[in-house]
């Protein structure tokens, strides 16, 4: 189990789109990557030959933890130059990339609940950096009408007691927005007077456009000066993101800190590539001027083209290389029936479609928008508008906008709990004592359902489940004097009590304890119907999944892994099927026939079968659901992760499969009409299912070999267990009476049944649907038994 901290942030998705354009390349496939987050052109010839020569004067050993004396030199000369600042040597760091610069930074910084302010959108590593410090990120969002700048008043209204710092990233990735000196001034009064920190991420610096003129936070004079944590690096301005160099100057407390942190994590960085800092800092800087020029004409005429583009707008950038256009008008239109929901979906609809590559808005905390990096040739970035304006113009409004607004209940307990089915008469009354102690005027549930003719009363404080039972069973008769033949108490938020359940038969009460799972809650109620027929009416349970053809019933039973729901579900794609049960059948016996009884109102069916069936996805969108998940961070499913296909980030506001837990209470009248279901059937067939690849398709079983069988419940292979394992009687988890006495009876009523069906030893390994249709339509003579 990995760490909640490691769980709960999310990997940069900038790092991922550009993976995944790149997988598709590698596969083919004439992807446009407009994701990446560094200049295409090559790191300058002297820097590379800078790294030659460390190498070869074997400069390939640990240097100083804060860097080479000659890079610090480098460095203070730079910012000299071009900022006019000033700094000493112990008033610097260098570090594995200006990411590390600001890792450590925020560590050595930041103590436990300290706010940073961030401005918003912001570039995708700030707000983990601070929650990993255990900080608090605040994250101010600004205005593209106010040029994607934080106002002095936002500033003002974000500072609390509690505020550290704050994160001012100066030209902004992803938006290119730059702050013009006045601005800055606005902000640096403010931010001294209440004594914060500014960390000044000024990682374009040198990629300003027109006649910009940057302006670095830490020369508005020494005071500022003092608070002013300045990141930069090489990584962007001499083209040399891999080299990983990048810098932190800053007053000389800080500094030591961060270095005391740098030395237990990366200790110095890369030695050659601080040698190849050297050089692209104190030599020749042409290289960045025709970068610039390069980037600008680049951004001239995207920004054309996505202008060019309706109902979108795009705010002119002033530095950096990306554009950061608002696509939020073609948020809920659709293209072959799917709809798109936000940046997420727009982005995988590009990639899917125009086959090019940005990164979605979210990322970044502003979801009406996408980045689009400039940084590839002039020829990429033709071929790219081009299908990015031909694939959003075939983007159509859809006809019915409807936002699914789910009924999902996310329980707390998510898995079957233990059954006590043994408890003594003074155990239950004292259980019922406390439960009913429990159970206050305010928030107390009672309904009466009849479940095969037995009146069960559930009793509880637990609303979902109360909405659950209502919806699940048919009612009882209202009559005020009605006994119920059992009782079950619900009862949630007892102090000390692990989630379990109880059962005694002499006063057929079911007890659930601090469990909220419906599951636990109808297994109880069948298990307790299951009793109550078998002692007051002789009628007995088999589980399995039922249809009906043409008043003749067939049951499908057997363990888990053997393709059961599949099977099911895709004989009831015939017409001439009828769905009855798809979980437990009551019979009887009458004229030597065994009758069944669907007993339940609806369905209650795992979500994950949307994968089989798509067509039940509407269905469940209009049904009342438990677990169904919202979040990414609440997936299971490490499949679709592992694909990176994750239909969450494709803008689905949820998932069906992404739970096991996930279950809906289906009407089975929606699937195909009323005419598709019927409640009862004359049982003439069963099929026990087991799944190998080497036994045969069916073999019809005598009495004695089915009833064995069915006794010990084994499990005669299966998807997940290839060998042979024990199960539970008749394979049925309901039946909570198991002693010899039931279980003799349990047997002769099955024999029963079997004298009165066939049966078929089933190998859905090898035998499919049209193997059961033929056998129950007559239309072909099954092999003779074994
Ligand atoms: N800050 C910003 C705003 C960035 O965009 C990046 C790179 N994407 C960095 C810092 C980190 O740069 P480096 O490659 O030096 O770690």
């Amino acid at each position: 189990m990995v760490s909640e901290k490691a769980n709960q942030i999310g990997e940069s998705l900038t790092l991922k789109v550009t993976a995944k354009a790149m997988a598709m390349k590698a596969e083919g496939i004439d992807v446009v990557d407009l994701s990446a987050g560094e200049p295409d052109f090559p790191t300058p010839d002297n820097v590379k030959e800078a790294g030659k020569r460390a190498i070869e004067q074997n400069f390939t050993k640990y240097t100083p933890n804060e860097g080479i004396p000659a890079l610090k030199d480098a460095i203070i000369n730079r910012l000299k130059m071009d900022f006019g600042l000033t700094y000493s040597k112990n008033e610097i760091i260098v570090s594995t990339g200006a990411k590390s610069s600001l890792y450590h930074l925020i560590q050595a910084l930041i103590n436990e609940g300290e706010e940073v302010i961030i401005p918003a959108p912001y570039w995708v590593t700030y707000p983990p950096a601070v929650s990993l410090a255990n900080g608090k990120a605040v994250i101010i969002p600004t205005k593209e009408e106010n040029g994607f700048l934080l106002s002095l008043d936002q500033l003002k209204s974000a500072i609390t007691p509690a505020t550290k710092a704050l994160i001012l990233n100066n030209p902004s990735n992803p938006t290119g927005a730059a702050y013009t000196r006045h601005q800055l001034e606005a902000l640096a009064d403010l931010v001294t007077k209440e004594d914060i920190y500014v960390i000044a991420d000024e990682i374009y610096a040198h990629l300003v456009y027109d006649d910009f003129r940057f302006t670095s936070f830490a020369s508005l004079g020494e005071e500022v000066k003092k608070k002013t944590i300045l990141i930069n690096g090489v990584s962007k301005s001499y083209s040399m993101t891999g080299w990983r160099i990048g810098y932190t100057a800053g007053p000389e407390d800080v500094i030591s800190a961060m270095s005391k942190i740098q030395s237990h994590s990366t200790s110095n960085p890369c030695s050659i590539s601080q040698m190849a800092s050297v050089e692209a800092l104190k030599g020749p800087q042409h290289e960045v001027s025709r970068m610039r020029s390069e980037f600008q004409r680049r951004r001239n005429y995207v920004l054309m083209r996505l202008q060019s583009i309706p109902q979108i707008s795009c705010f002119k950038p002033q530095g950096a290389f990306y554009l950061f256009p608002n696509f939020s008008s073609y948020y809920e239109k659709e293209f072959n029936n799917v709809l798109i929901r936000n940046s997420y979906g727009l982005a995988y609809y590009l990639l899917k479609e125009a086959k090019v590559a940005i990164v979605p808005g979210d990322a970044f905390g502003a979801d009406d928008y996408i980045r689009v990096s400039y940084a590839t040739s002039m020829e990429n970035l033709e071929k790219a508008m081009d299908r990015i304006i031909e694939a959003v113009s075939r983007l159509k409004t859809a006809k019915k906008v409807k936002r699914v607004a789910l009924s999902n209940t996310i329980t707390r307990v998510k898995k079957s709990v233990p059954v006590d089915s043994s408890i003594s008469v003074q155990m239950r009354d004292a259980l019922v004592a406390e439960m009913e102690s429990h159970l206050s005027y305010q928030n107390y549930f009672e309904w009466n359902a009849n479940i095969n003719g037995v009146i069960v009363q559930l009793r509880t404080n637990v609303s979902h489940l109360s909405d659950f039972w209502i919806e699940n069973w048919y009612p009882a008769q209202l009559e005020t004097d009605l006994e119920p033949h059992g009782i079950i108490y619900a009862v949630d938020g007892i102090t000390g009590r692990e989630p379990r359940a109880y059962y005694n038969s002499e006063s057929k009460t079911g007890v659930l304890v601090n469990c909220d799972y419906y599951t636990s809650l109808r297994s109880l109620a069948l298990g307790l119907v299951t009793d109550v027929s078998e002692r007051l009416f002789n009628f007995h349970a088999i589980r399995g999944m039922s249809a009906d053809l043409e008043g003749k019933g067939l049951i499908l039973v057997g363990p888990k892994g053997t393709k059961k729901t599949e099977l099911f579900f895709t004989l009831l794609q015939d017409r001439r099927f009828r769905l009855h049960s798809n979980d437990l059948i009551f019979v009887r016996f009458t004229g030597g026939r065994a009758l069944a009884d669907s007993v339940e109102r609806k369905l209650y069916l795992p979500t994950n079968t949307v994968e089989a069936y798509p067509d039940f996805a509407p269905l469940f969108d209009n049904s009342k659901c438990e677990n169904v998940i919202a979040r990414k961070e609440d997936c299971q499913d490490s499949e679709c992760i592992r694909l990176d296909d994750c239909r969450l980030d494709r803008g689905s506001p949820f998932c069906y499969k992404a739970s096991k837990q996930a279950m809906v209470l289906l009407d089975p009248y929606w699937i195909d009409g009323p005419s598709k279901h019927t409640k009862r059937t004359s049982l003439r067939w069963i099929f026990i299912l087991r799944y190998d690849t080497v036994s045969p398709p069916f073999v019809e079983m005598d009495i004695e070999d089915a009833l064995r069988i069915l006794e010990t419940g084994e499990s005669l292979g299966s998807r997940r267990t290839l060998t042979p394992s024990k199960g539970e009687p008749f394979y049925n988890p309901h039946l909570l009476v198991t002693n010899d006495e039931r279980m003799e009876l349990q047997k002769s009523f099955f024999r029963r049944v079997l004298e009165s069906t066939s049966c078929y030893l089933f190998n859905s390994g090898v035998a499919s649907p049209e193997d059961i249709k033929k056998i129950v339509t007559g239309e072909s003579e099954p092999p003779s038994h074994s």
